[in-house]
């Protein structure tokens, strides 16, 4: 079983490296395999806007 899984298409909004982001499942984040940046998944519950 993949518990990581990549992201295509996506670019890392801290060093803007395309087709670095992976999904970590485990965690439920999305993870820069460049820099090392992590965000939490965008989830209907945790938007504010
Ligand atoms: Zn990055």
């Amino acid at each position: 079983m993949t518990l990581a899984h990549f992201l295509e298409g996506l670019r890392c909004a801290s060093c803007g490296t395309p087709n670095a982001l992976w999904l970590d499942l485990t965690r439920a984040l999305v993870e820069c395999r460049e820099c090392g940046q992590t965000a939490l998944n965008v989830t209907d519950e945790g938007r504010s806007l």
